[in-house]
């Protein structure tokens, strides 16, 4: 073994900091003023996004629960999904005129993102897309969660992706300064949403969970066996949650799930993949897709292009988590047939299959592979799992179609 290769073989050398105070379970929301003075702050901005916390009332509980506790605060809604820099700059400005310590996000990963970079830009003195190039966040002003939506995570991420309106490009950064201090997760707040919306959550969730799946080091076991219990919790909870809003049960075994797939317990001591993110991003940067809608016609394509790299790593998940039969003699059989049985999952929630269900078109395959591997910070290739450049993508996004 050359001293280089010592990733491959054994479990990489980590260290782990996951600081979030999690608050899980119905009506916890209403304590959102407790927890922002624990955790020191006195003036606050509540970020919110296109209506559906107005809607439900929860934007009334979380203004009476900071006005009880004494606690100041002004607001800024309006976050799209695939949050755009304008409205971040709109809040550092905001939080730089009145003097705000502390941000409350109220909504899902979009306006979580958006609370993370207006957290990391107003107490930075350059321009805050500096730390969407490439630069580690290191300071930011703490921030909290009230999450209405299962997805993407970001209540327990150090990440945020933001989407930089000239030139359309979606980028993510992360830094440790960026994890909430506290998330408040009320299974209950989702059942407001479109069963759509729901399954979009359960397709971004289950791509946290290949992406880490999808390793070069060999034989992590408790990883790959953490990654396997989410993902047959999601197979099973996720069509009760679309089929039934109402189900309280399936909601909170997703929502933790959700936490789980991506406050990178299950991501340490090994490389990681994210091509289907990476590519996803172009789709929601150029068309405005879902992101989970994205990835449901991106992971299958990408799965399947990369299958000779690692047979057995794509047979192992079918068979462990799809109940696909090993078959010894043609290991690429059983690894297919796990890629169907997600295919095939994924249309039961009524995910979108292709570029056309989706709203891509072919003429862009060359713009999306071109943005995807170089951007504006890119250097050619794309992939953690498998190297891959402009002609590679180019091929994935043909599998689409
Ligand atoms: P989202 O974009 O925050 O929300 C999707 C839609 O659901 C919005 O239209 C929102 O409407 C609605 N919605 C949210 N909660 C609702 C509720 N309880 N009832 C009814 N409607 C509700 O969804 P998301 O999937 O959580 O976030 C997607 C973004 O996160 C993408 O930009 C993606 O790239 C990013 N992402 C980030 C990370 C990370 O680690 N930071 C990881 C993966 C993905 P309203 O605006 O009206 O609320
Ligand atoms: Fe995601």
């Amino acid at each position: 073994m050359e001293a280089g290769d010592f990733s491959l073989f054994y479990m990489d050398n980590f260290t782990f900091y996951s600081p979030t105070y999690f608050v899980f379970g119905k009506d916890e929301e209403i304590n959102a003023g407790h927890y922002v003075k624990r955790f020191g702050g006195s003036k606050v901005l509540i970020h919110f996004g296109g209506g559906s916390a107005q809607k439900s009332g929860l934007l009334d509980k979380i203004r009476s629960s900071l006005k009880n506790e004494g606690i100041r605060f002004v607001e800024l809604g309006g976050v799209k999904p695939n949050p755009r820099d304008s409205l971040v700059y709109e809040g550092i400005n905001l939080c730089r005129k009145e003097n705000i310590d502390f941000i409350l996000a109220v909504g899902g990963g979009s306006v979580i993102d958006s609370a993370k970079a207006i957290a990391a830009g107003a107490v930075y003195d350059g321009d805050f897309w500096d730390y969407y190039e490439g630069k580690t966040v290191d300071k930011a002003l703490p921030i909290g969660t009230v999450l209405t939506i299962s997805a993407a995570g970001s209540e327990g991420s150090g990440d945020s992706v933001i989407t930089k309106e000239k030139g359309m490009f979606k980028r993510a950064t992360t830094g440790e300064a960026l994890r909430p201090k506290f998330s408040i997760l009320d299974p209950a707040l989702t059942q407001t949403l479109p069963a759509y919306q729901t399954a979009c959550g359960i397709t971004d969730i289950l791509a946290h969970l290949y992406e880490r799946y999808l390793t070069n080091t060999k034989d992590v076991e408790v990883t790959d066996r953490m990654i396997e219990a989410l993902m047959l919790t999601m197979i099973k909870e996720g069509p009760i949650a679309v089929a039934d809003s109402n189900d309280y049960q399936s909601r909170a075994n997703i929502m933790w799930a959700g936490m789980m797939a991506h406050n990178n317990s299950c991501g340490v001591g090994r490389s990681q993949d994210w091509t289907s993110h990476n590519i996803e991003h172009e789709l929601s940067a150029l068309y405005d897709c879902a992101h989970g809608a994205g990835l449901a016609v991106v992971m299958p394509a990408v799965f399947t292009y990369n299958l000779k790299h690692d047979v057995m790593r794509f047979a192992k998940v079918a068979v462990r988590v799809w109940g696909v039969e090993m078959d010894f003699e043609h290991p690429e059989v059983t690894a297919l047939e796990g890629i169907n049985a997600l295919r095939r999952f994924l249309k039961s929630i009524g995910m979108p299959g292709n570029f056309a269900e989706l709203g891509a078109k072919e003429e862009d395959i060359d713009e999306l592979a071109h943005k995807c591997c170089y951007g504006d910070v890119n250097t050619g290739t794309t992939g953690g799992f498998v190297t891959l450049n402009e002609d590679d993508v180019k091929a994935i996004y043909r599998l689409m179609l």
